[in-house]
């Protein structure tokens, strides 16, 4: 029987997808005795059909555990669907559909689609967050961290979109806008529920230390998220009062060049320390910050504007009394909503001394030496750490030094101390919307906010409630559910109407995963042990500080649980980059741009569609589509092809005919070998999948260029073509499968290529080649070239008669005779 000439991807690949189902190889935990690797994505959010962007980093990650499964490793590449949430129920509103069933059907459409690419997934272990058996466990979570007091109710600030008529997170807020909506952010106090991420900060910060293996960008962010600043409190004693100004700094250093302190506008001591004089000015000012928005005020570009109260306050260190100000740069709710101004070391502050004709008063001198004239010559603040100059007995310490020991010395006198602040908040993650996990608490008049029992567990979200996006939130509106009675005393109570945030749901479903279907329990511990952490986690870079905080969060309340044991959930990141449209611009309906991985499977293939998205760029960078690359790939593809078929007669050659391989077809042999190792090395090192199918084209290409006719030819050929095969097989599986199976013919018809093995190289065959060639002049070494192990005498003669040193010898001589023994030695013999 003999081949298909023309390659025709919709008559293989549905047929593989069910052969490699049905053998199950891509369940986890078929090779128990094997080390594991655990390979997973983020989950899609499945509204709608399947975008490029998702092609794109499952396409990363199928690749990859298809490489590792080919390697031995005992895979575990699991899929599930983040299915409750915002986008969800605002999609119901539109078009007055219930989420749950937009969603079921959805998650239908991306599964068939997920299957089309060809995704090696252990659908076995699927997890779907809108299930009740999964949002039970986020249920029970909650109880737990409320015993253990990493939940809590308080009275929160909180955002609440005006649009999405909820409280939606600070990460979520984009220059005063919901992310989301666009619509206006306004402040709102509410009670709200939280979970005290900021008691893990310090081990959330150490952490990052160990995550070697995360892009460096990534961890800057979260570093800069958590934000530890270490500083002082220091207590400025208000003259004529009993009161004292608390002001914190980083820069306690600098403290003898503080020449007034600043309170925030809003600060509970302007209106008592204000001068009589100078209250009606600073009651007008104080009248227009409230009216003026906090980020209007602060940002970069605003200008510094304040008043002076009339009062002044006593620097601690020096004795001094210096002006207090009041300013529209402080924000109460920031720090101690004081500050202490230094305006020599400090830009902010230097601009504000020269606007109002503040003193100012160097205090830091530069280590190098060298020395600063004096305020006046100062264009800038100079705010490097430097020696301390002019600062009493602190005078000549180095910065750093000086920070401790004067902080120490606030402590010791009473009127200060040092201070670790820290930028993270708590995460506050009660939602007034429907589609999420309801909190599982009930509200009695006498006992207050109880949890609801373990074996009451799961609440479940009624499915008739009325979703309007408006007004209170719906699950108030739907008396079964609400009306409910006391777990503690049985009387009437009513039960918690907010959902969680959908944050909540991916912060442990990787956990999920191990377990999907365990009923007793969120996941099994022993499962913990074989699987985590993560070994390479591919996501976008959008969520380096929400989700990819709260996960590693989430895995650190989980470890005090006793149910997993690793420090960190996911070892390795791998952020992937965007897919634009063609254009250059980023996909957009409003574009016309965009392009969808389903259409393109019908169109090419999805064999072409994965290619197409390895081959463009490393993981990490962006990508335009290109109609043109995609054709290209399509073309590599059939020309593949029809190198399997033209050369049909080299499947059968006898593989002891190998070792006989010489000249172009020992060539062929060396390439073949070093392509191995290039791709091996494409998927051991860096990511680079592009370089290792580039080496594909190349290997493909020298196939082409040579026609076999002994028994040891056909033997290279073949070897190359299983090769090619193999190596293709993470990235286009189908093709590389049906072609696999067409040169090894019957002895493969019970085996599947994705569970082969991956090659190896031979070591010998991709050493150097080139060899070092002795060049003799009537037979005394005159000089040596390097030239290809294969270069036969023509090759070398032309090479050595260019050598500098052997022309000389030659020069004005005639050649009688060469002499070449091939990889050795040329010697000329002239007269
Ligand atoms: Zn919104
Ligand atoms: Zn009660």
């Amino acid at each position: 029987m003999s081949m298909n000439e023309r390659y025709e991807p919709h008559s293989i690949e549905a047929r593989w997808q069910e052969r490699w189902a049905s053998a199950g190889i891509f369940q986890a935990g078929r090779r128990p005795g094997a080390e594991k690797r655990y390979v997973l994505e983020m989950f899609p959010y499945p509204s709608g059909a399947m975008h490029m962007g998702h092609g794109r980093v499952y396409t990363i990650g199928d690749a990859l555990a298809r490489y590792l499964r080919m390697r031995g490793y005992d895979v575990l590449h699991p899929i599930g669907f983040d299915a409750l949430g915002l986008p969800a129920e605002n999609a119901a509103i539109k078009d007055g559909r219930h989420p749950a069933e937009r969603t079921r059907e959805n998650i239908v459409a991306f599964r068939a689609e997920m299957k089309s690419l060809g995704y090696g997934f252990d659908w076995d272990r699927e997890v779907v967050t809108a299930d009740p058996e999964y949002y039970r466990w986020n249920q029970w979570f909650f109880v737990k961290m409320l015993e253990r007091g990493i939940v809590y109710r308080r009275q929160g600030k909180a955002n609440w979109c005006t649009g999405c008529q909820t409280v939606i997170a600070n990460e979520q807020v984009v220059d005063d806008r919901c992310e989301r909506c666009e619509s206006p952010v306004v402040e709102k106090v509410i009670p709200e529920w939280a979970f005290r991420i900021t008691a893990f900060a310090q081990d959330l910060l150490d952490g990052l230390d160990g995550l070697k293996e995360w892009p460096d960008r990534i961890t800057t962010m979260q570093r800069n998220w958590i934000g530890r600043s270490e500083g002082a409190e220091v207590d400025f004693a208000v003259q004529g009062s009993g009161d004292a100004i608390k002001v914190f700094t980083t820069r306690v250093d600098t403290i003898y060049g503080c020449t007034y302190v600043v309170l925030a506008p809003e600060h509970p001591l302007v209106a008592k320390v204000t001068a009589p004089a100078r209250k009606a000015e600073v009651d007008a000012f104080v009248a227009r910050m409230r009216k003026t928005d906090a980020a209007e005020r602060t940002g970069e570009s605003a200008p510094k504007e304040g008043v002076f109260t009339g009062a002044h306050a006593v620097n601690p260190y020096t004795g001094e009394a210096v002006p207090v100000w009041i300013a529209n740069f402080v924000l109460a709710e920031y720090g101690t909503g004081a500050v202490m101004s230094v305006p020599a070391h400090d830009q902010r502050d230097f601009e504000f001394a020269k606007k109002y004709g503040l003193p100012i008063r160097v205090v830091i001198q530069p280590s190098t030496g060298d020395r600063i004239p004096g305020p006046d010559a100062l264009a800038a603040a100079t705010t490097e750490d430097g020696v301390l100059d002019a600062s009493g007995p602190f005078s000549g310490l180095p910065s750093a030094e000086a920070r401790r020991r004067m902080s120490a010395h606030a402590k010791e006198k009473g009127f200060g101390q040092p201070t670790v602040r820290w930028h993270l908040r708590d995460w506050g993650f009660s939602r007034q919307r429907y589609w999420g996990t309801p909190i599982p608490i009930i509200y009695c008049e006498e006992h207050g906010a109880v949890p609801v029992p373990e074996k009451d567990l799961p609440v479940v979200l009624p499915p008739q409630a009325i979703i309007t996006g408006t007004g209170e939130p719906p699950l108030a509106k739907v008396p079964e559910f609400v009306n409910t009675t006391c777990p503690v005393c049985g009387k009437p109570a009513r039960r918690e109407v907010e959902t969680m945030d959908t944050f909540v749901d991916s912060s442990w479903y990787y956990a999920r995963y191990l377990s999907p279907k365990d009923a007793t329990r969120p996941f099994d511990p022993e499962a913990a042990r074989r699987w985590l952490p993560v070994d390479v986690y591919v996501g976008g870079p959008e969520h380096a500080v929400m989700h990819l905080l709260y996960f590693r969060f989430w895995h650190r309340v989980m470890r005090q649980l006793g149910l997993v044991f690793e420090d960190e959930p996911a070892r390795r990141l791998v952020t992937q980059g965007i897919v634009n449209g063609p254009d250059g611009r980023k996909m957009s309906k409003r574009w016309g741009n965009v392009v969808a991985p389903g259409p393109m499977v019908r169109k090419y293939g999805a064999d072409t569609l994965r290619l197409f998205i390895l081959f463009a760029a490393p993981p990490e960078k962006d990508i335009d589509w290109s109609d043109e690359q995609v054709d290209g790939l399509f073309r590599f593809l059939a020309r593949v092809w029809r190198i399997f078929h033209a050369r049909q007669e080299s499947f059968a050659a006898p593989e002891a005919a190998l070792a006989q391989a010489s000249g172009d077809f020992l060539e062929l042999r060396r390439r073949t070998h070093r392509t191995i190792q290039r791709v091996t090395d494409a998927f051991e090192k860096e990511l680079k999948f592009n370089t290792g199918i580039a080496a594909l084209m190349e290997l493909v290409n020298a196939l082409y260029q040579l026609e076999p006719r002994s028994d040891a030819d056909r033997a290279a050929v073949r070897e190359a073509l299983v090769a090619v095969a193999t190596l293709l097989s993470p990235f286009a599986p189908h093709a590389a499968e049906e072609l696999w199976h067409e040169v090894l013919g019957p002895a493969a018809r019970d085996r599947l290529l994705a569970a082969e093995p991956w090659p190896a190289f031979d070591p010998a065959l991709v050493a150097a080649d080139t060899v070092t060639i002795a060049v003799q002049v009537n037979g005394k070494l005159r000089g040596e070239v390097q030239a290809a192990i294969s270069a036969g005498e023509a090759d070398v003669r032309a090479l050595a008669e260019a050598d500098e040193k052997v022309k000389t010898h030659l020069a004005g001589k005639t050649i009688r005779k060469v002499v070449f023994v091939p990889k050795r030695l040329v010697n000329f013999v002239v007269g």
